[in-house]
């Protein structure tokens, strides 16, 4: 069997060890951090309240070998997850962008997804060189009013 280095203990580095040392290896693993778990890491705050030190992180899959390989190590509790954005005129949208969002952010009655598509490609702007997130969005998918609405929501999430 092998002598292995894993450089780095979040998700993919934690996962790779463990299976690799079940498997036979002799594996260590080293980590910059002062933790496990990399960006997914949380802990809770003296107050009682978790927190997530690198931004807000849901476990989704649709994968259920995972959730079997997970369920090694835990339980799971029922949850589900609704998320609304609140704009700067105080409206709350869906998100991620639906329909429903398109038609509240620019107060159209659009259905069929093809009209959704030319009434977008219509509003959208060119953007050269392509920098940023924004740019794409502006470029690609949405218009800019969408785009700055979506760079907010991100902000605010994050
Ligand atoms: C704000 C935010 C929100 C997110 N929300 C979700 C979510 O809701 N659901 C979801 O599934 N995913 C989410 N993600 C993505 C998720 O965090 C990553 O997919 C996951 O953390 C990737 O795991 P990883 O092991 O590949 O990398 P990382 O988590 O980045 O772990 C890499 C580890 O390697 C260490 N490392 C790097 N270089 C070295 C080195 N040279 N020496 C030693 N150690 C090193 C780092 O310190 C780090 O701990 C989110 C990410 C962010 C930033």
């Amino acid at each position: 069997m092998a002598k292995l280095l894993v450089v780095g203990a979040g998700f993919a580095g934690a996962v790779y060890a463990r299976e690799l040392a079940i498997s036979g290896h002799e594996v260590d693993v080293i980590e910059k951090r002062d933790h496990i778990a990399g960006n997914c890491f949380d802990y809770v705050h003296d107050c009682g309240v978790r927190v997530h030190r690198y931004g807000p992180h849901l476990f989704h899959t649709s994968n259920d070998r995972v959730v079997a390989w997970l369920s090694q190590f835990t339980g799971w509790l029922p949850y589900e997850h609704r998320v609304v954005a609140l704009l700067d005129n105080d409206r709350k949208v869906p998100l991620p962008v639906n329909l429903d969002t398109i038609n509240a952010v620019f107060g159209t009655q659009l259905n069929a997804p093809e009209d959704v598509m030319s009434y977008l490609a219509s509003l959208a702007l060119p953007r050269s060189p392509v920098i940023s997130a924004e740019d794409h969005l502006c470029l690609e998918i949405l218009s800019c009013d969408l785009a700055d609405g979506c760079s907010s929501i991100i902000s605010r999430r994050f």
